[in-house]
């Protein structure tokens, strides 16, 4: 009888990133690679200079869009549910739930599978398609929100929050930092999903990727740059912005603004100080406890390998209900939900 195959000898992390070896490609490395498989278009996954990219057509469309086009990169677009052979592995991609094109990546190998989940959330996006739970060997789980304190409350209530605040204040322009890729459309869709349809201004820095939404059948409504307004006063507008341009002198042209972000960090108190935040609204990409452990559930994976965020609580809490854990530490990973 063989001993069973030790997951950590095919698939294990190295200073460029994970590396697939009977693969011979990395996911979401740290640094250009001969070949890359992308899990999504966030920075700190998705970076340029590799010679082969395997991802979403969203993703890959995203990555073009940051990185001038990419010429340089031979990019192989993998649609959710669509499998491909590399080298000795088998891989395919899962939706996640994160943002457009955003995927995990299942890594088949001699009967045993591995799931990169990428970052993920599991409330309902409808700038993107659910989460799906797969039954593997190994779940890689991010940690971003991975303490039992965060609980990120409903969407609708948090958009309600900022509905009211333009009924209360109906003629203070609604400043609301976004980071540009995923929660910036994501915003939008929920405040038309909330009835709101007016237009809404959204800073330049926005544009590219919310045209590369729609270009992808996500329908924003009606939304218009602020550079372009002729004698808009925005009392009373939404405008969406780069969490940065808030306090910037681009800022000064609003009539008494109320200054909003929207971020999962909004819960901590002192981060939305400190972000200048009147208006917090707690609108997070990532999944918070709750759903981090109901998906360690949902997955039944025997080990969790833990990564980027908080991994010390999730792998005690994993062992607690009998799954192997342990945390899994990555080069380049920075902490999201913020810019
Ligand atoms: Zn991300
Ligand atoms: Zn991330």
């Amino acid at each position: 009888m063989t001993a069973p195959l030790n997951p950590r000898s095919w698939l294990y992390p190295t200073p460029r990133g994970l590396y697939c070896e009977p693969g011979d490609f990395y996911v979401d490395p740290a640094v250009a690679v001969p070949r890359a498989v992308i899990t999504h278009g966030h920075g700190d996954h998705a970076r340029p200079g590799h010679r082969n990219a395997l991802a979403t057509p969203e993703t890959l469309a995203i990555m073009r869009a940051r990185f001038q086009g990419m010429p340089d990169t031979t990019q192989q677009p993998l649609k959710y549910g669509e499998s491909v052979k590399i080298g000795d592995t088998e891989v395919s991609l899962v939706p996640a739930g994160h943002i457009l094109g955003s995927a995990q990546a299942v890594l088949e190998y001699q009967g045993q599978r591995i799931v990169v989940s990428g970052d993920y959330k599991r409330r309902p996006d409808a700038t993107c398609p659910p989460f799906e739970p797969v039954p593997c060997d190994v779940f890689i789980t991010e940690a971003t929100f991975a303490l039992p304190v965060f609980h990120h409350p409903s969407d609708a209530g948090e958009i309600g929050k900022l509905l009211r605040s333009l009924e209360t204040f109906p003629e203070r322009t609604h400043l609301v930092g976004v980071y540009a890729l995923g929660k910036c459309q994501r915003v939008i869709k929920l405040l038309r999903a909330a009835g709101y349809d007016k237009r809404i201004w959204i800073h330049g820095a926005l544009a590219s990727l919310c045209k590369l939404y729609q270009d992808h059948g996500v329908d924003l409504g009606d939304i218009a740059l602020v550079s372009d307004a002729i004698l808009e006063s925005f009392k009373g507008a939404i405008v969406l912005c780069p969490p940065s341009a808030i306090a910037d002198r681009w800022s000064r042209r609003f009539f008494d603004p109320i200054p909003s972000m929207a971020s999962g960090w909004m819960g901590v108190r002192a981060r939305a100080r400190q972000r200048g935040a009147e208006l917090p609204l707690i609108i997070s990409d990532h999944a918070d406890w709750a759903e981090l452990t109901q998906t360690l559930k949902d997955v039944g994976a025997p080990k969790v390998w833990v990564t980027h965020g908080r991994e010390e609580a999730l792998v005690a809490y994993a062992r607690s209900i009998g799954i192997e854990a342990e945390a899994l530490h990555l080069a380049g990973r920075e902490e999201e939900d913020e810019t």
